[in-house]
């Protein structure tokens, strides 16, 4: 971000009470939204922030803990260049007063990809990757193809995967070579970008021919062994693909149950089937919830909590209102995004015409694509916002979103497991 003016906005902070800072910052010319940012210091680091509306100067975050320094700014983004504040250190206890500290221009606290890989399948491709703790609003994935740009989507930073194929009205060609690319956005400007990943959609099993002349860091191959899951992420060798489909037949008419398209169907009847990744199966028609659409082979929908998660990715798989019983969307495919109000976010949602939080009801507006949040209290209550925060931004905002294992990486969607 090479053009913000730090200082332009000044920013007053008061602690208010324990727990409690009241902000107050000046307006910047031509600003179409504010950045609230936060940073919780100490030795390890962590970032959220929150845009509001242009109308919105003031600000009061309560249920902070009174035992953290939290680092505060403003910044401001319009159509020219950013303003933005100096940093503010505070620490929300009673009697203390905030400082000026130079923790440096925002830029030098945005989030970067970490990792980027890509898995190709049959006219699809699944993107994973990571980022790093940081300011981040929007990651931009860009699919080149002959040299033109065959597609660009732009996420919410919560998503951690997602595969582009028909469904989504991307329309690949087996064989075709293409390149990715995922970008990290904050305040409407690119902060860092991964190398890039070229690969070649091709039919089930033969992904790894189709991709033999590209380089392969950065691939991963779809897996139809009979093996347990593995994490896509752990640095070891993909275990060799057992017999596919060989010991399995169908439990209503016995014919043999095989690896078609990435889905297990049976020859006869042609029920389909489902690997629980514990070496048990399941049939499709039969599950309470369905399967998920983050992963192929597909997966079972288990329930966490409150919310219904992919049982392999951790994906959360979204109740849409006054859908069908087993509509589902994941937030990669909701309408308006996520919400700015809450923590974890939560999906926006149309009502007349105003586009309002589905959680809380509070009223949001698009600015140049982005929704910020116009409050009708200007008071944020961070309870627990530090377990929060200590989490990470991808768990802040997304319970259950990101978390797909226990060592918290992704996995591929694409293995099955023997029967017993
Ligand atoms: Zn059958
Ligand atoms: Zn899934
Ligand atoms: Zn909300």
């Amino acid at each position: 971000m090479a053009t913000v003016r730090t200082g332009t906005i000044v920013l007053e902070v008061e602690v208010v009470g324990d727990g409690s800072v009241a902000l107050r910052w000046s307006a910047a010319p031509r600003a179409r939204c504010y950045h609230l940012l936060v940073i919780r210091s100490g030795t390890v680091r962590a970032y959220t922030a929150l845009q509001l509306g242009c109308e919105v100067l003031r600000y009061q975050i309560n249920g902070l803990s009174r035992h953290q320094r939290y680092l505060i700014a403003v910044l401001a983004s319009g159509p020219s260049a950013l303003a933005a504040s100096e940093w503010c250190s505070v620490t929300p206890r009673a009697g203390m007063q905030p400082h000026p500290e130079a923790a440096g221009e925002v830029g030098r606290h945005t989030a970067r990809v970490e990792r980027f890989s890509v898995m190709p399948q049959s006219r699809r491709l699944t993107a994973y990757w990571r980022t790093s703790k940081g300011f981040i609003d929007q990651l931009l994935l860009e699919v080149h193809c002959r040299g033109r740009v065959a597609k660009q989507l732009t996420l919410e930073p919560e998503v951690t995967s997602v595969s582009l194929d028909g469904e989504r009205g991307v329309k690949l060609q087996d064989g075709e070579t293409y390149a990715l690319r995922m970008h990290t956005l904050f305040a409407g400007q690119v902060q860092h970008s991964s190398p890039e990943v070229r690969c070649v959609p091709a039919p089930q099993g033969e992904e790894r021919q189709a991709n033999r002349s590209l380089p392969q860091d950065g691939l991963i191959y779809p897996c139809l062994s009979l093996a347990p899951e593995v994490s896509i992420f752990e640095d070891e060798p993909v275990a060799s693909a057992a017999p596919v489909g060989a010991q399995l037949v169908c439990r209503h008419c016995g014919q043999s149950v095989r690896w078609q398209e990435y889905r297990l169907l049976c020859g006869g009847c042609g029920a389909e089937f489902i690997p629980n990744g514990r070496g048990d199966y399941l049939e499709v028609g039969r599950l309470r919830f369905g399967t998920c659409r983050c992963c192929l082979p597909k997966k079972i929908l288990v329930q966490k909590g409150e919310v219904l998660v992919c049982a392999h990715s951790g994906k959360e798989h979204i109740r849409m209102p006054d859908a069908d019983q087993n509509t589902y969307r994941l937030i990669e495919d909701l309408p308006f995004g996520l919400c700015q109000c809450c923590r974890p976010r939560r999906p926006l949602a149309r009502r007349g015409n105003v586009t309002v939080c589905s959680k809380t009801g509070e009223t949001h507006r698009n600015e140049d694509g982005r929704y910020v949040l116009v409050p009708s209290e200007l008071v944020f209550d961070a309870t627990a916002i530090d377990d929060l925060l200590d989490a990470g931004l991808a768990e802040i905002c997304a319970t259950g979103v990101s978390r797909a294992s226990a060592s918290g990486a992704p996995r591929a969607g694409a293995t099955a497991s023997r029967p017993r």
